[in-house]
């Protein structure tokens, strides 16, 4: 694992990790044996958690993908006072988001630990799901989000107009988030516009992703978020190893400089956002 960062000075959190995977339950089944699972990762989301608070990330949201990662995170929150959890089935996933399915994603989203109505949205780089079952599958998650009053969190992978447009035209949930934020400068001025919150994550440290940086300068400060997408997408200096939610800081410390702000400061701006858009903690 790559070494600790220097800690913050003031706490942040991780919008956006999937502790399932990092702890190896990614297979977790249903019913009770997901319970048992997350019972079982206790110690090791423990350790995940020391290992972040140590550097000052105080907080983890983490993401569901389907049906199984969305009970276990569930389940894990609920032992857990410092993580929260998301619950969707991932646009990848979309043929599986069966009126069955979307009525249990709706009731976990009901629980008071669930904060986020995640991730779904649209991914036009793979073609694991049609358009048709993405679109489908989206429109629900965003009535889901608004039914329950959940942040929806947004997985949007060349589809930024697509997905601009059915928010737009379902209407959009009081809380959006778009998740490991990859639109350029314009993009992050069409959310400024919208209200939507942007959620950077490893890629803004990546040499090559100045479009990255010239959005984080755009989009203001009410409305960034950070998130780790853990065990994926590793900030610089770290990139091919495994990510996870210690490794914020150097995120924090990257969006700092560009936007010509001290970490701390800005560090306490997304905590700030992290509540409105999230819920009290
Ligand atoms: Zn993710």
């Amino acid at each position: 694992m790559p070494a600790a960062p220097e800690p913050l000075t003031g706490d942040v959190f991780d919008s956006h990790c999937h502790l399932d995977i990092m702890v190896g339950n990614r297979q977790a089944s249903s019913g009770d044996p997901v319970a048992q699972a997350a019972q079982a990762a206790e110690a090791s989301v423990e350790r995940i958690v020391e290992e972040a608070r140590a550097v000052g990330v105080t907080r983890l949201i983490t993401i569901g993908y389907d049906l199984a990662s969305s009970r276990w995170n569930t389940d894990v929150a609920r032992i857990h006072p410092d993580v929260y959890a998301g619950v969707a089935i991932h646009p990848n996933e979309a043929h599986a988001a069966t009126p069955e399915v979307l009525a249990e994603i709706e009731e976990l989203a009901g629980e008071p630990q669930v904060r986020a109505v995640g991730e779904t949205g649209l991914d036009y780089y793979r073609d694991w799901a049609s358009k048709d079952d993405q679109h489908a599958s989206f429109r629900a998650h965003i009535e889901i989000a608004k039914r329950t009053g959940k942040a929806l969190v947004i997985h949007d992978r060349e589809a930024h107009d697509d997905v601009l447009r059915v928010l737009a035209d379902q209407g959009a949930p009081d809380a959006v988030v778009f998740h490991s934020f990859s639109g350029d400068a314009e993009m992050a001025k069409k959310c400024a516009d919208a209200g939507y919150f942007m959620s950077f994550s490893g890629p803004v440290t990546y040499k090559n992703a100045g479009y990255l940086r010239e959005a984080a300068e755009v989009a203001p400060k009410e409305l960034i978020l950070v998130e780790t997408d853990a065990p994926y997408l590793p900030p610089v200096p770290h990139r091919g190893k495994p990510n996870a939610p210690y490794l914020i800081p150097l995120v924090v410390r990257c969006l700092a400089e560009v936007k010509g702000m001290d970490p701390g400061e800005l560090a306490a701006a997304i905590r700030a956002n992290g509540e409105t858009v999230f819920g009290a903690w």
